[in-house]
């Protein structure tokens, strides 16, 4: 294994020319796609290729993108998606907080031919005491709060064999240990952002006024 350096070198996000999509402008120096093996290239677009399960995934997207592409909704881009990969057992992993989103979305699936199963964050109602984590953390403390279990989701949504597992609203940290855990392909619906009303980008595009801490943090988060 070579040793790694310490920091990293440039990257994609300080390539002011992108020209790996079009190829109508030129490489940067340091540009990852010139820079990369060309055989670890090949190898991930053989991963496209063919009938795999990565193939369908990358075609059915490459579809739906092509196909309605700033014409549907992300939740009907959800399904238009699931019905290409052939996925009608979909599993949602959802937030309380989401819930009602949850159960509207569920109908709108069912208007569309596809099953679903919800498994809330709270399930096995664990308290948060009882796995280490000090009552002063709670969002209500002295009371009985239940950890989200996004293991828990995973496991439960893999038991019922689904074909393709939706996030609704996980809190960062709990989605990724679902995605790690969940055995069927992942997708979000609702990024969970409590601020801006589940809109993370609002705070990027704000970052140049209401938002300048994000460029200027005064202390470590
Ligand atoms: S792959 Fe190269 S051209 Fe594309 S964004 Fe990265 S650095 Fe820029």
């Amino acid at each position: 294994m070579t040793a790694q350096p310490e920091t990293f070198a440039h990257s994609c996000s300080d390539c002011g020319l992108l020209n790996c999509y079009r190829r109508d402008k030129r490489f940067p120096d340091f540009c990852l796609t010139e820079t990369t093996d060309r055989a670890l290239v090949e190898r991930s677009a053989d991963t496209y290729r063919g009938d795999g399960p990565e193939a369908r995934m990358a075609h059915a997207a490459a579809e739906v993108e092509g196909t309605y592409y700033g014409k549907l909704t992300r939740v009907e881009e959800i399904i238009a998606f699931a019905n290409r990969i052939g996925a009608t057992r979909i599993g949602i992993a959802t937030c309380i907080g989401l819930i009602e989103e949850t159960r509207i979305f569920t109908r709108i699936l069912k208007a569309h031919g596809l099953q679903s199963y919800t498994v809330l964050c709270k399930v096995g109602s664990v308290d948060k005491c009882d796995v280490g984590i000090p009552d002063s953390l709670k969002v209500k403390q002295g009371s009985y709060e239940a950890v989200c279990n996004p293991v828990l989701q995973a496991e439960l949504l893999n038991e019922q064999k689904t074909d393709l597992n939706v996030i609704v609203g996980l809190c960062v940290g709990h989605d990724s240990l679902f995605i790690k855990h969940s055995a069927a392909p992942v997708t979000t619906l609702i990024t969970k952002d409590r601020v801006t009303g589940h809109n993370p980008a609002a705070a990027l595009y704000t970052s140049g006024f209401y938002y300048q801490r994000l460029l200027h943090p005064t202390s470590k988060l």
